[in-house]
């Protein structure tokens, strides 16, 4: 299973990454949450352009990647999961979440120091907010992420499943919070007490420095609760709001 899995990464992430994309793009047509302010053309060449540029970058540099080294690391006993006996759902269930523990660090981390925030800024200078900002960051954050998928997969042995797993939802997940769609407040409530909505990570894109400095998360929004990050709605309402970076 997991090395039919493996050699079939390339396809199961492309086929989910178009099918959700496609679904949100239309989403966004039918129920768009903020009217757009720069030219749509423009903004998805650049953002697009930069997911075709860091996807052939991780190729390069990376051959192997992060599923390559889980596979690894599962033959050769690295990391806590590859130590100890667990029901595979269980396990699958720890990897997924610790991983998305560690994004949300990371996150943190790339806004806290200088060098770091200006790789980062990249992904908050888009002026409008819609399901490509989700993929636009700068190359060398892409590269600097992957390091540290690398190191967290070497501390933590996660199967290669848990692995594609993680990044197919974290891929689907960045498309959908960073989507400019509408949810009623009841279900975008609902949806909140687990999964990070729309509406809590467009917080996270408003040019005052309190609320960009909230609402980390991509996956969970249990991190930004448990660690008092959490806001719940911006204060200039979701359409009146500015978005981009501001006067650090
Ligand atoms: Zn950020
Ligand atoms: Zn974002």
């Amino acid at each position: 299973m997991d090395s039919f899995i493996q050699t079939h990464e390339p396809v199961i992430r492309l086929t989910a990454f178009f099918a959700i994309f496609a679904a949100m793009a239309l989403w966004e047509l039918r129920a768009p949450r903020r009217v757009l302010t720069v030219s749509k053309p423009r903004r998805w060449s650049a953002n697009l352009g930069l997911v075709a540029l860091n996807t052939l970058l991780l190729r390069l540099v990376f051959p192997v990647a992060a599923v390559g080294l889980s596979a690894t690391a599962a033959g050769r006993g690295w990391g806590l999961l590859n130590q100890v006996t667990l029901p595979a759902g269980v396990e699958l269930g720890l990897a997924i979440v610790a991983l998305d523990l560690v994004i949300w660090a990371q996150h943190v981390f790339f806004h806290a120091v200088p060098v770091l925030w200006r790789l980062h800024r990249v992904h908050h200078a888009d002026l409008d907010y819609d399901l490509t900002t989700g993929a636009r960051f700068h190359p060398i954050e892409i590269l600097l992420s992957m390091l540290i998928k690398f190191a967290a997969i070497l501390v933590l042995g996660p199967s290669v499943v848990a692995v594609i797993l993680f990044e197919v939802i974290l891929n689907a997940m960045a498309m959908f919070n960073h989507g400019n769609v509408h949810l009623p407040e009841r279900l975008d409530r609902r949806l909140r007490r687990l999964l990070v909505t729309p509406d809590m990570h467009r917080v996270h894109h408003s040019v005052a420095a309190d609320e960009a400095n909230s609402n980390f998360g991509f996956n969970l929004s249990l991190w930004d609760r448990l660690f008092g990050t959490y806001r719940d709605q911006p204060r200039g309402g979701h359409a009146g709001m500015t978005l981009g970076i501001g006067r650090a």
